[in-house]
């Protein structure tokens, strides 16, 4: 892999932290540098985090933004709405493997946003409940959804082994300590029970070749950064789950990250979402672009054996038990 040009010493005055909360060395590297937030990885398991870790009352006011998730910024969910076909196809992905483990039972779902999976899976038979700490995204949660949506896992406190699943899309990156979320929450998990997350993956190619132009770089939105063993390591040893199933989301697969490429996706994928139907022309463009720059690529490295196919994968799909 080619050196990073970012990489560089780390400054004797970062505030790095004790030790690497995956494996527990302190052996860093800084690989970037971004909104006044140094990025570092840990040089033994890869695990990356930020410098300073941002404190509570700070990513309060920072989540308090109204147009966080509304904007078309570097922030937040770049206007939920229009890209809500996407997420849900995620989601349902995401919904069919959780079925293919469990009948239908307790969900929650933690950092459930506008609630878009609190309704599949309640469409799908589960009871479920969700978490979310912006209030307008709660608000709109429990209308879509109709059900009850809590600013705090601490509401549920008395839920204990009360939950067959729990899950977290897209949400562990955003926890400046993740031990702390998890040790409240797994309590409401009965034993048995199966968490799910998704987080994006560090070992994809533009994150470790271009880590500037890596989009999930993005301090204070995202603090922690892990990769397939990572995340592993960390629900196995920290936490003595069973992980059961780690595999690679691909959804925006860009193996070349030239500027045309992403930008020749970027104008299709804004085609299929206004014109989301195959009798229209534009769908059929789309399609075929994406077979040429999303699933060709993919297969043919995985064909020829010669590119770790999760080199390509943009995120993680973790599945564990407790
Ligand atoms: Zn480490």
């Amino acid at each position: 892999m080619r050196e990073i040009s970012e990489k560089r010493p780390v400054p004797s005055d970062a505030a790095l932290p004790v030790s690497c909360l995956v494996c527990g060395l302190k052996d860093f590297e800084i690989i970037l540098q971004k909104n006044d937030f140094e990025i570092f990885r840990c040089r033994q398991c890869g695990f990356g985090s930020v410098a300073p870790m941002p404190d509570d009352d700070f990513l309060l006011r920072f989540y308090e933004q109204q147009e966080y998730f509304q904007s078309d910024g570097v922030f937040g969910y770049s206007d939920y709405e229009s890209k809500r076909e996407f997420y849900l196809g995620l989601f349902r992905d995401h919904l069919r493997i959780l079925n293919g483990h469990s009948e239908p039972g307790r969900l929650l779902d933690l950092g459930c946003g506008k609630g878009d999976f609190l309704s599949l899976a309640r469409e799908a038979g589960w009871e479920v409940c969700g978490v979310e700490i912006s209030d307008s995204c709660r608000r709109e949660a429990e209308r879509r959804a109709g059900v009850p949506v809590y600013s705090s896992p601490r509401y549920l406190s008395d839920k204990r082994e009360f939950f067959d699943v729990i899950t977290m899309w897209e949400v562990i990156e955003h926890l400046p300590h993740p031990d702390r979320v998890l040790s409240e929450v797994l309590p409401l998990l009965r034993a048995g029970g199966l968490l799910a997350m998704t987080t994006p993956n560090t070992r994809n190619l533009t994150a470790l070749r271009s880590p500037a132009r890596w989009s999930e770089y993005k301090p204070p939105e995202h603090l922690l950064y892990f990769n397939f063993d990572t995340i592993h390591q960390y629900l196995s040893e920290r936490f003595n789950l069973q992980v059961l199933e780690v595999k690679g989301i691909h959804r925006d697969l860009r193996l070349a990250s030239s500027g045309w490429v992403e930008a020749i996706l970027d104008w299709a994928s804004r085609l299929r979402l206004r014109h989301e139907t195959r009798f229209d022309p534009r769908w059929w463009v789309y399609a075929m672009l994406v077979r040429m720059f999303k699933e060709a690529p993919r297969r043919m490295s995985m064909a020829l054996g010669t590119l770790d196919p999760r080199l390509v994968d943009t995120g993680i799909f973790v599945l564990a038990r407790k």
